[in-house]
């Protein structure tokens, strides 16, 4: 949720002239079972051409794997990710000159109560406390390094995985991947490819040829399906290979297998 609003409200930032106005709206509509976030803006708006590829992804990153810099079109495609991921929807207005507002649906239970519905407190008392002993242990725990040098995919991985109980090291770039591996021998690495001043596919290689690192697993992670990546991040010596955005789920099932 925080990373579709930073993504949203970043965007309306960028498109927005000094002296324009920025807007968050929360609207919960309980009947529907549905609650609103429109992020307005008085930016320089968009054309109904412009609009049409909006929430695709990659749309402004070109062909090349080195590429240094992603494009601006990953924040959206983020947001609809995201959002779909929550089974909400996301749609957008905007005139030419005059401003955008991006407005994301969710799914919403209202949990207001009704005074009348509510136990009998004397009752409450007799409700076992939750086994919280039983609950930390469901969850995983160790180091995972992730080598990423994008701020927005760094945010959504490090909160996704220290949710999930890790403790999560970044690198952000190639030789930092290196150094941290040797230094702290994480339980597994997610490791970028495009990453500025040592790639992905380098340190993977570093990491490999070190006898203290060697059999660290790897999961390696590619902002473009081209062809032939799986095979080149493999070669280089990854255990597995994901594209981006990260799947939140193939990235789970990734990592319990070769944590086991
Ligand atoms: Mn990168």
């Amino acid at each position: 949720m925080k990373q579709i609003l930073v993504n949203l409200l970043s965007n309306a930032v960028k498109f927005t002239p000094e002296g324009g106005s920025i807007r968050l709206e929360v609207n919960g509509d309980a009947e529907h079972g549905v609650v609103d976030f429109s992020v307005q803006d008085t930016g320089i708006g968009m054309a109904p051409e412009d609009m049409k590829h909006l929430f695709e992804p990659f749309v402004q990153l070109d062909g090349s794997l080195n590429r240094a810099q992603e494009g601006t079109g990953l924040g959206l495609s983020l947001v609809y990710r995201l959002t779909e991921m929550h089974s909400g929807s996301v749609s957008v207005e905007s005139v030419v000159g005059q401003g955008s507002c991006f407005t994301v649906s969710l799914p919403w239970q209202s949990t207001s109560l009704d005074k009348s519905s509510l136990p009998d407190p004397s009752q409450l008392k007799t409700v076992p406390e939750p086994e919280s002993a039983l609950v930390e242990s469901c969850h995983p725990s160790g180091v995972i390094l992730l080598a990423e040098d994008q701020e927005a995919t760094i945010q959504i991985l490090f909160d996704y995985l220290t949710t999930l109980g890790y403790q999560v090291l970044i690198a952000r770039d190639g030789v930092e991947a290196v150094e941290l591996s040797q230094a702290k021998h994480p339980e597994l690495i997610l490791m970028d490819i495009q990453m500025p001043v040592k790639s992905g596919l380098e340190a993977i290689k570093e990491i490999r040829a070190d006898t203290d690192t060697a059999t660290i697993p790897i999961i390696a992670l590619t902002a473009l399906a081209m062809s032939g990546d799986r095979e080149r991040c493999l070669e280089a010596g990854a255990n597995d290979y994901l594209s981006k955005p990260v799947n939140m789920k193939k990235l789970t099932a990734a990592m319990a297998a070769l944590l086991n």
